[in-house]
């Protein structure tokens, strides 16, 4: 997969991406990443990318031709990428989006800064609009970078297995199950013993059940768009009394 990110600020993204999990996944090419400065793209004498909106006294709107010139020069002779604009404004970002989008060959993010970009560039360039929830940042560089991450981890050979991601939080629609390390006690509180086992049909029917439980108490609301059987049902009432 190859992900071009343009941005004015590409000091903020490089750092994160040459870091840990997506950095070393980055090293062994299982993906490629590159941050383009829209200054860089701009002819303006000042380097300007901005400008005041028509009508409004506050704030600056990025402007179109450098973010087109940066797009332009970036994917010339090469087929046109998946474009997504980080807006508050966008669809919400899911685990099942994120899916999807690890299955692109090619893809462009376009961050924005201060008020945002001029509508023209969105009308023009865009596919898709994501935002990383209803809050709105000063700038798209940390959705861009929560978009690649959670993208970028389920791509083969980010993580050890594929079971690393699919068993987490969100792939299945449920809650991960609760999780132990060593010490076998602490502060009075033991592991599970189920956990110490050995009893692997055991453990992964303890870790479904565990996994149903924490969703229907902690984010009940997530149950309603998957299909339980009567036996998850069953586990779910005896814990949680949603009439109350
Ligand atoms: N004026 C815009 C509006 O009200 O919709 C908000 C602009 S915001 C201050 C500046 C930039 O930050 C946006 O262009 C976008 O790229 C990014 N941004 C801010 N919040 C975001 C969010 N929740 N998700 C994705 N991108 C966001």
């Amino acid at each position: 997969m190859n992900i071009d990110i343009a941005t004015l600020f590409p000091e903020m993204l490089e750092n994160y991406l040459s870091q840990s999990i997506v950095g070393r996944a980055r090293a062994k090419d299982i993906f490629t990443v590159n941050c383009h400065d829209i200054r860089a793209y701009t002819k303006d004498k000042h380097r300007r990318v901005d400008d005041t909106p028509y009508s409004e006294q506050k704030g600056m709107l990025m402007q179109c031709d450098p973010i087109f010139n940066c797009f332009e020069a970036v994917t010339a002779g090469k087929a046109r990428p998946h474009v997504i604009y980080m807006s508050p404004q966008g669809k919400t970002l899911t685990q099942q989006r994120c899916k999807e989008l690890a299955q692109m060959d090619n893809i462009f993010i376009l961050c924005g800064h201060y008020e945002g970009v001029d509508e023209r560039i969105i009308e023009t360039l865009v596919d898709e609009e994501i935002s990383i929830g209803d809050y709105v940042l000063t700038g798209g560089e940390l959705p861009a970078l929560v978009l690649v991450d959670a993208v970028v981890r389920m791509l083969d050979g980010t993580l050890s297995q594929p079971d690393c991601y699919q068993d987490e939080s969100h792939y299945s629609g449920l809650l991960e199950y609760p999780q132990y390390t060593r010490p076998e006690v602490w502060h009075d509180m033991r592991v599970p013993e189920i956990l110490l086992s050995g009893h692997h049909a055991n453990i992964a029917k303890w870790r479904h059940e565990q996994a149903l439980i924490a969703t229907a108490k902690k984010r009940p609301e997530l149950l309603e768009k998957l299909e339980l059987t009567a036996e998850d049902l069953s586990i779910i009432h005896k814990v949680v009394d949603f009439d109350k």
